[in-house]
């Protein structure tokens, strides 16, 4: 499975792109970047987008794609995630006020949406994607992504939880993992009540996690990134590397 790092920052700013993965060439995890990184040819190709949660940093391109590709799909691009999830997604966001229905709103041929809710995982081109409830102020999954060779997380944003790397370390071949750290030391309460990683905290989580995969980190707050880095380097924690924008990926 090849991997892409559309955007993996904690904010929008000019070089800052909030996060989204595409996995191959037609699969999203989160869309907060989608149709800011890709290209238009690239946006047509996507056909499913799995949603971590609702907020608005990892779904609000979800918004601009479905725009931009109006015109040509033939079937609806599917948005995977928890039934609750996908209800905050109807309700709040393509309601007709905030943007159209495009669950309804047809080109002729097809709705440019379609809400495909899972309990537990679903298998598309040979990857199976099994989501597990994470720590977050609202309801929120993560994501343990299997192909043929290799299996990979993606906690979406999180604070210290369990079961998702309980169910981690059953895997036998992962190779990586792809999670957060937000704040820096010194807002230890607020990454508390936000759901989010400090440093600290994330190295205290790592005694959960026991295979030791490759650790890349992501959804660095903009406004706090120079000190992240500092604190981050200081933790001298092996395997951890911060994503980059654009970074290609292979498991
Ligand atoms: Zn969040
Ligand atoms: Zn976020």
């Amino acid at each position: 499975m090849r991997l892409k790092v559309l955007g993996g920052d904690g904010g929008v700013a000019p070089g800052f792109q909030t996060t989204s993965f595409l996995i191959n060439q037609s699969i999203l995890v989160d869309a907060g970047s989608a149709a800011t990184s890709l290209s238009l040819s690239e946006q047509k190709k996507i056909d499913t987008i799995f949603i971590s949660h609702s907020h608005l940093d990892h779904i609000k391109d979800i918004a601009f794609l479905a725009d931009n590709v109006f015109a040509i799909r033939k079937t609806p691009i599917q948005l995977v995630s928890t039934p609750e999830i996908l209800q905050i997604l109807k309700d709040h966001l393509f309601n007709n006020k905030i943007w159209p229905d495009f669950s309804v709103i047809s080109n002729g041929t097809c709705p440019i949406l379609a809400y495909q809710p899972i309990e537990h995982s679903m298998t598309l081109g040979g990857i199976t994607f099994e989501i597990y409830p994470v720590h977050h102020p609202v309801p929120a999954i993560g994501f343990i992504i299997r192909g043929k060779k290799s299996s990979i997380v993606i906690s979406g944003d999180t604070g210290p939880t369990t079961l998702l790397w309980q169910k981690a370390n059953q895997e036998k071949n992962l190779k990586a993992i792809f999670t957060e750290i937000a704040f820096p030391n010194k807002m230890t309460k607020v990454a508390e009540a936000a759901g989010h990683f400090t440093p600290q905290m994330f190295k205290a989580e790592l005694s959960k996690i026991e295979n030791n995969p490759a650790l890349y980190i992501y959804h660095l707050k903009p406004e706090y990134k120079a000190l992240l880095l500092k604190e981050i380097k200081a933790l001298k924690i092996p395997k951890l590397k911060l994503i980059k924008l654009k970074q290609r990926y292979t498991f």
